[in-house]
C-alpha cells in the first residue's frame, strides 16, 4: 500500500477531474459507497473460485463477529446499494464512483494492495448502444488526457449456456496438454477454466494461443448483439481489435467484454476493463436488470501520464512577503482582504519569518508571477511593494486600498497588465 505524495497527487487529481467532466457530460451521476461490505457479498458476486475471493481479499471479523471485507472492486457494492436504495428497479441509471480498492496481491509495478479505480456502472439498458457509449466515453477520456496509444480489445462471452459448452471444450483441450499447465492453471481447470486464458504466465502464452475460441460457438442473440456493437463502433470511428481469448477474471460477465491495453506498462498492461453483467442484479436479489460497466485503474493511467509529461505544481498568483512583527500581523489580514475581493486569485503568504532576500527566493520558487512586499514601514503607511518576478521591471509602491480595488474580480491573466504601471 502506497503513500501518494503531493507530486503524484497532481496526476491523480488531473485524471479524476477529467473523468468527472467527461462522465458528467454523458449524464452519469456520482455515487459514494462504503469501503467495507459483508464478506458474503463478494463471495456471491465475484464467485468462490476467482483469484480475488480465493486469495486476495482483506477479510476480518468486526466486534460483533460479522465477517467484513475491504472492497476488492466496486461493482458488487454498487449493485447492492442500488438494490437497497431502490435505484435500479424499472429504471435507467448511469452511475460512477472513484476510490480505493484492496487486494492482497503480489505487489509489483502497476499492481498494488491498495489501488484506486474509477468505476462506471449502467443499469436497465440491454442493447449494444450502451456498450458502445461506454467505449465512446472512455475514448473521449483518453483523448482529453492525451493518451493516444491505447488499444481497445473486445470480445463476446455469449450466454451462460454458451460458456458451459465452451468450458467443456476448453477443459478437454487443457487436459490434453496437462503437463504444460502451471499449478494455478491446474487448479483452475476444474473450478474456472476460462480463467486460464487470462493467465499472465509467459510460459503459458503459446498454449493459450492454441486454445479453442469462444466466438465460434456463440448463440444467435449474442452474435447479433456483438455484430451491432461492432457496427456502432465502426460508425463512430472507434478502432478496436476482436480478441477471441479475452475473458474477464470475474464470474458475472456475459456477452460484451472489453479492455483498453497498452504495451508501455509491461505485464500490467490493462488500464481499463469491463463489459456486460446482465445476471448480477438478480443474483443479488433484485429484479432481473441488464447492466454493463467498467473499471479503470487510476495508478496505471497515472503511470502512463508520468512517462509522457510532467504536471507542474499549481503556482500561486501572488506571493506575499512579510518582514517585521507588524507586517506579519497585517500581512495575514491583507491576504484575507485580497481573497475576499477576488476568490479566483491564489495568494501564498510567507509564514515562519526570514529576510526579504530569503522570502523572495521562496516567492520565486513558488512559481508566483508577482510578489507583494510588506515591511513594517509599508505596514504603517498602508502601502505595499509590488515586484514582478518573471520580468525585470523595478519594484513599485501601491497604496493598499488602490491595489485591492484594482485586483477585485480580475483574472490571473490580467495581473501583468494591471500591475505593471508605467
Ligand atoms: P489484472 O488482470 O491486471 O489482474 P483484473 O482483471 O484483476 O486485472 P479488474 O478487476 O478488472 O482487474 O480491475 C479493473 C482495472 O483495475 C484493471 O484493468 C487495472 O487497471 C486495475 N487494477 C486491478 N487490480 C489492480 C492492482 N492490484 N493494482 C493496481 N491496479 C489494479
Ligand atoms: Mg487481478
Amino acid at each position: 500500500m502506497h503513500d501518494i505524495l503531493p507530486e503524484q497527487c497532481r496526476y491523480f487529481a488531473h485524471v479524476e477531474k477529467l473523468a468527472r467532466e467527461v462522465l458528467t457530460g454523458y449524464g452519469y451521476e456520482e455515487i459514494r459507497l462504503p469501503l467495507l461490505e459483508s464478506t458474503e457479498l463478494f463471495k456471491r458476486t465475484i464467485g468462490e473460485v476467482t483469484d480475488i475471493v480465493e486469495k486476495e481479499m482483506y477479510t476480518f471479523a468486526d466486534r460483533n463477529g460479522d465477517s467484513l471485507t475491504l472492497r476488492p472492486e466496486g461493482t458488487a457494492g454498487c449493485v447492492r446499494g442500488g438494490i437497497e436504495n431502490g435505484l435500479l428497479h424499472n429504471q435507467v441509471r448511469r452511475l460512477w464512483y472513484s476510490g480505493a480498492m484492496f487486494r492482497h496481491e503480489r505487489p509489483q509495478k502497476g499492481r498494488y494492495r491498495q489501488f484506486h479505480q474509477i468505476g462506471v456502472e449502467t443499469f436497465g439498458m440491454a442493447g449494444p448502444d450502451i456498450d458502445a457509449e461506454l467505449l465512446l466515453l472512455t475514448r473521449r477520456l483518453w483523448r482529453r488526457l492525451g493518451l493516444n496509444d491505447l488499444e481497445l480489445q473486445i470480445n463476446s462471452l455469449g450466454t451462460a449456456a454458451v460458456r458451459a459448452v465452451y468450458r467443456e471444450e476448453l477443459v478437454a483441450y487443457f487436459i490434453a496438454h496437462y503437463e504444460l499447465l502451471d499449478e494455478d492453471s491446474r487448479r483452475r481447470l476444474q473450478s474456472n477454466p476460462l480463467r486460464i486464458l487470462d493467465s499472465k504466465n509467459p510460459a503459458l502464452q503459446d498454449l493459450i494461443a492454441g486454445a479453442p475460441q469462444l466466438p465460434a460457438s456463440l448463440d444467435q442473440e449474442s452474435r447479433a448483439h456483438f455484430d451491432e456493437l461492432c457496427r456502432l463502433l465502426d460508425a463512430a470511428g472507434v478502432v478496436y481489435r476482436v480478441n477471441p481469448r479475452l475473458v474477464r477474471g470475474l464470474d458475472y460477465y456475459g456477452k460484451t467484454v472489453f479492455e483498453w491495453v497498452t504495451d508501455r506498462l509491461g505485464a500490467q498492461g490493462t488500464v481499463c476493463a469491463g463489459g456486460r453483467y446482465d445476471g448480477l442484479v438478480a443474483q443479488l436479489g433484485g429484479r432481473a436488470t441488464p447492466a454493463a460497466g467498467f473499471a479503470l485503474g487510476i495508478e496505471r493511467v497515472v503511470a502512463l501520464l508520468e512517462e509522457q509529461a510532467t504536471l507542474p505544481a499549481a503556482a500561486p498568483d501572488l506571493f506575499l512577503a512579510v518582514v517585521g512583527t507588524e507586517a506579519e500581523r497585517i500581512g495575514l489580514l491583507y491576504a484575507e482582504q485580497l481573497r475576499d475581493a477576488n476568490p479566483a486569485l491564489g495568494v501564498l503568504v510567507n509564514c515562519g519569518g526570514g529576510s526579504f532576500k530569503s522570502q523572495l527566493k521562496r516567492a520565486d520558487k513558488s512559481g508566483a508571477a508577482f510578489a507583494l512586499v510588506l515591511g513594517d514601514e509599508e505596514a504603517v503607511q498602508a502601502s505595499v511593494g509590488v515586484k514582478a518576478l518573471r520580468e525585470g521591471a523595478p519594484q513599485q509602491t501601491w497604496a493598499w486600498q488602490d491595489l485591492l480595488r484594482t485586483l477585485a474580480g480580475c483574472a490571473a491573466a490580467d495581473l501583468p497588465r494591471l500591475l505593471m504601471r508605467t
